[in-house]
């Protein structure tokens, strides 16, 4: 029998007693960038083919969803993509979620291709943090990487923006390929050190299929860290969260921080607590997942629709990092990064 807990006295647990705190949402799966790891222009066709922009949750079903999970024990959302910022009126969607009972915090993820017109509406909506992508520094590099005609410089400035606005933080992601961009990660901590700005270096990971991934293209964090130990003095951080996905590191010299989501290397299934809800309303439990759980016909009906996605999270017994190199590669198609968001 599924037991459905009260979030106000008992934690929903999965099957490895990991509590549901984090829901990232995939505003749409669409994107004007071609990130050649995530959505490399020869496979666009996979992209077009799979956006039915009709069949998108509107924002009152998005809103009626997190509700639903927010009674479970979400406290945290993040708004992703695709490329989120293609949707309109993002601060009306952030102020409805930031008056749901039970959610502290409200964060984005971004390319930054859009973000200079709307940041400051989507502040005074309540937004609290955001996450800029960016994996070079270099102009003629981030052009390869990204396929958009938009200038690195330009994302510069909105994150300058970001850094003098009242955001209580701003992060940059950044994906590590080997061969492709770890000459930018000194460049990149050179560029942001003492700004503000928590730089996460990311190893590359093979989420969907399109990317093409293979293990040699992995610059893995130990070498991220030696390279940075050469240049500047750091020591360890202790994490503030269950469930940080980002190991972090202080530099000595007072000049900030800097983070390191090891997927690959060091994989922290243990406690993930993190569900998906992708933009045809499909629950995900995991990153790395074949198949999602359809509640897009129980929106309107608040209690199966919470009572449903107990049982999801009651069921959920995912570790695929923990097990990438233990179990025998399977050849089912991966839901791709695009369509469930970072
Ligand atoms: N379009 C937005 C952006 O780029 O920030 C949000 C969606 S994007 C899918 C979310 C994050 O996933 C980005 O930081 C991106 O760099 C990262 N990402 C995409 N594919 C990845 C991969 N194969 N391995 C590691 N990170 C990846
Ligand atoms: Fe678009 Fe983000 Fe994927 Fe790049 S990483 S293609 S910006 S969704
Ligand atoms: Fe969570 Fe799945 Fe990533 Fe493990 S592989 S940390 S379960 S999303």
């Amino acid at each position: 029998m599924v037991i459905m807990p009260n979030a106000k006295d008992t934690q929903l647990l999965d099957k490895l007693n990991r509590p549901i705190k984090d829901l990232r949402i995939s505003l749409t799966d669409r994107c004007q960038f071609r990130c050649s790891y995530c959505l490399p222009a020869e496979h666009v066709d996979v992209m077009r083919q799979h956006s039915q922009p009709e069949k998108h949750l509107s924002f009152t079903q998005i809103i009626q969803t997190v509700k639903a999970f927010a009674a479970l024990g979400v406290n945290k959302i993040r708004l992703t993509g695709g490329e989120p910022l293609l949707r309109k009126n993002l601060s009306t969607l952030i102020q409805d979620i930031k008056a749901i009972d039970g959610i502290e915090e409200v964060a984005l993820t971004t390319n930054a291709g859009l973000l200079n017109p709307v940041l400051n509406e989507m502040i005074e909506a309540g937004l609290d943090r955001i996450t800029v992508s960016i994996d070079a520094i270099e102009p003629t590099l981030f052009s390869q990487i990204t396929g958009t005609k938009v200038n690195v410089s330009d994302i510069l400035d909105s994150i300058d923006q970001c850094l003098a606005s009242p955001l209580k933080q701003v992060k940059v992601n950044c994906v590590i390929q080997k061969g492709i961009n770890d000459h930018q990660i000194i460049p990149m901590l050179d560029h942001f050190r003492g700004s503000g700005v928590i730089v996460r270096f990311i190893e590359f990971m093979d989420v969907g299929n399109i990317n093409g991934w293979q293990p040699q293209q992995v610059f893995e964090s130990k070498q991220i860290l030696k390279l940075i130990a050469d240049q500047w003095p750091f020591s360890p951080k202790s994490a503030i969260h269950i469930g940080e996905v980002a190991d972090r590191f202080e530099f000595e010299d007072g000049m900030g921080e800097f983070g390191l989501i090891s997927s690959i290397s060091e994989p922290f299934c243990h406690d993930c607590n993190r569900a998906r809800l992708s933009t045809d309303g499909q629950i995900y439990t995991c990153l790395f997942a074949s198949q999602g759980h359809d509640i897009k016909s129980m929106i309107n009906q608040p209690k199966e629709l919470q009572q449903t996605i107990s049982q999801i999270w009651q069921q959920r017994e995912d570790q695929y990092s923990a097990q990438r190199r233990k179990t025998p590669k399977n050849n089912l198609p991966k839901i791709e990064m695009f369509v469930i968001g970072g």
